[in-house]
């Protein structure tokens, strides 16, 4: 094995990577022995000379980003075990052989080992998204173990990371093909078609961690009037269609989603008559609905990207659910949604709660809602349970 770069940590800041956390922050560390560049594979140790961990070095508030907790070599081998085992996850779950469902994560950073690293499966068309630059320069190493795994399954393999890498010098190809040039796709959801561009699309391409969450929708929709707040593409009104609902407006701020909410609604029900799309700011929208729709869905964008304007965040998710609240149809269901990391579930609820308080309206949680099993949570790590859901009766 190459001789590694030590990375000696204060005395008493060895706790959390103790407790498999998988991340050092740069104040934890005491000296560095060795070359630093970024990205390279460092071994951890505690002040009295005792091994932790393992992990990419970057510098940035996260300094390591914990691969092993055990002194292992990154070489090929270790890429495609990861990569491998991230693979068979998705076969136990009935994710890679569902003949309904084409589209899943596959791998999750932390939540399948690989701080750093997204990987989104597309019908044959993976979507690569790096955070790290340890992640960055395996990208080589990464692509095999795909293949290797995915086999004749994968056609596309396209790097989106121009956006979630860090501006660092020395980073160049931040975006592009590794394998094939197909840019859009159509894929399978639950039986409902979607087309996807991962090139130009939201995140990947497509919020795929919604998957269960609209399928409850479905469920929930028969006979409804359903709004859909920040609707995307237009993934839960397809679904609130095909849950038989009396109708369903689609509402998002940017024109080119509602283009797409319509391109989907029509792959999935040509000539539907019961839907409409508009492209207005939902929080206008929202005055004027008094008693109009008997299930909302309120799916925005993180509110809060960082810890430090998490107050502003909960006062946001307070005043829309408070409006969504006061507006809706008695008897009607809300569904919900934060997906900032920052925001934990506690938080989330506690503003809904004041919400309902402020809105005087009897509210019942039915269900409590997270991301679906192909977005895996490590126990040691659970800032990665970013998505949270509540779906309240209104009374
Ligand atoms: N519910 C979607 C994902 C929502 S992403 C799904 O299931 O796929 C958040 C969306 O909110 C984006 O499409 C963005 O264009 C939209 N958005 C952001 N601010 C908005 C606003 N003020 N009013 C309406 N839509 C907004």
């Amino acid at each position: 094995m190459n001789e590694r770069t030590r990375i000696v940590l204060k005395s008493g800041k060895d706790q959390s990577l103790r407790r498999f956390h998988p991340w050092v922050f740069s104040g934890a560390i005491k000296k560095i022995n060795g070359p630093a560049q970024e990205g390279v594979v460092v071994d951890v140790y505690d002040n009295n000379d005792e091994f932790l961990a393992m992990g990419h070095y970057q510098d940035g508030s996260i300094a390591i980003r914990v691969l092993s907790f055990d002194p292992v070599e990154v070489d090929q081998q270790f890429w495609d075990e990861k990569i491998g085992s991230a693979w068979k996850l998705r076969e136990k779950l009935g994710l890679v052989s569902d003949p309904g469902t084409n589209v899943f994560r596959w791998v999750n950073a932390e939540g399948d080992g690989l701080p750093g690293l997204i990987i989104d499966y597309y019908n044959g068309a993976v979507v690569i998204q790096m955070h790290s630059i340890g992640m960055y320069r395996n990208l080589e190493s990464i692509k095999e173990s795909l293949l290797k795994s995915g086999g004749e399954r994968i056609h596309t393999i396209y790097n989106k990371s121009e956006s979630t890498l860090p501006d660092k010098p020395g980073i160049t190809d931040r975006s592009g093909f590794l394998l094939g040039n197909q840019e859009t796709g159509e894929v399978l959801e639950n039986g409902f078609r979607f087309n996807v561009n991962w090139m130009q699309g939201q995140k990947t391409g497509f919020f795929i961690d919604q998957r269960e969450n609209r399928k409850l929708v479905g469920k929930w929709s028969g006979g409804r009037r359903v709004l859909n707040m920040f609707g995307y593409t237009g993934g839960f009104s397809v679904y609130g269609l095909g849950g038989d609902a009396a109708l369903v407006h689609s509402v998002d701020s940017s024109g080119k989603a509602i283009d797409l909410t319509r391109q989907h609604v029509e792959m999935n029900f040509p000539e539907e008559n019961r839907h409409e799309a508009f492209a207005v700011d939902a929080f206008n929208f929202i005055k004027e609905i008094k008693n109009k729709y008997d299930l909302i869905i309120l799916d925005p964008p993180a509110f809060a990207k960082h810890q430090n304007v998490l107050s502003n965040a909960l006062q946001g998710y307070k005043r829309l659910n408070q409006k969504a609240l006061e507006q809706i149809a008695p008897g009607g269901i809300l569904f919900t949604f934060s997906c900032s990391q920052a925001v934990s579930r506690e938080n989330f609820r506690k503003s809904v709660f004041v919400a309902a308080a402020n809105a005087r309206r009897k509210v019942r949680i039915l269900y409590q809602l997270s991301q679906p099993p192909d977005h895996p949570v490590s126990i040691f790590h659970l800032e990665g349970e970013y998505l949270k859901g509540l779906v309240l009766e209104v009374e």
